[in-house]
């Protein structure tokens, strides 16, 4: 399987080679103190380059996820045509434009055409494409296309909702400022009776997305 799909998967999902350069975070980080006017050397910062660049190496992960590793042992060939959703998934991503985070929920779902994906996974590959620096309509984007790549299914369709710090806690805070993006491809595109019924489910029964 691997071949079939090592091609397309890697231009979509851009694997970074190598580990981040813990040591140059931790450098900038110090920067970054001592310009704002705070004492590096105080009890409470002293570690704070090292933690932040530690963090940094965890929030930034997807960028080294591989992900044919990640799905090649689930997948399987079935006759199977129903739709599929997993909804609620919780991601935490970073925007690109100010490095802070912005958290919310993700749904993801999509009509299979013969092969379908452990469940699990899905939010795995979510997590892959969180963990890198993101704006919320590229990361809605990636997830549907590496499916769609992926499986090849009849349609996908993913929805996030999320709260975008940046936009709560700069300028005109806006405490509520919730995004919400989709992507429909397919039959979730084409099909209005198919695009409803995952709307409605991922309405159902939610709690009101809070943070
Ligand atoms: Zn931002």
């Amino acid at each position: 399987m691997k071949g079939e799909f090592a091609n397309h998967l890697y231009t979509n999902a851009t694997l970074l080679e190598g580990e981040i350069d813990e040591d140059r975070i931790r450098s900038a980080v110090a920067n970054i103190l001592s310009a704002v006017g705070e004492d590096v050397h105080r009890d409470g910062l002293q570690r704070t380059p090292d933690r932040v660049a530690r963090m940094y190496g965890e929030l930034l992960a997807g960028y080294r996820t591989d992900p044919v590793a990640l799905v090649n042992d689930a997948l399987f060939e079935v006759n199977y045509d129903e739709m599929v959703i997993v909804r609620d998934i919780e991601f935490y991503s970073l925007c690109e434009h100010h490095m802070l985070p912005f958290v919310g929920r993700a749904h993801v779902a999509y009509m299979p055409k013969g092969r379908v994906l452990g469940l699990s996974k899905i939010p795995r590959i979510v997590d892959m494409f969180a963990r890198r620096l993101q704006v919320q309509e590229r990361l809605t984007r990636q997830i549907a296309d590496f499916l769609d790549e992926l499986l090849h299914p009849m349609g996908v369709a993913v929805v996030l909702e999320a709260f975008h710090m940046c936009a709560m806690i700069r300028g005109v805070k806006k405490h509520d400022a919730r995004m919400v993006t989709s992507t429909m491809l397919g039959a979730f595109r084409n099909n209005s009776a198919t695009r409803n019924e995952f709307l409605a489910n991922i309405g159902r029964g939610s709690e009101p997305l809070h943070i």
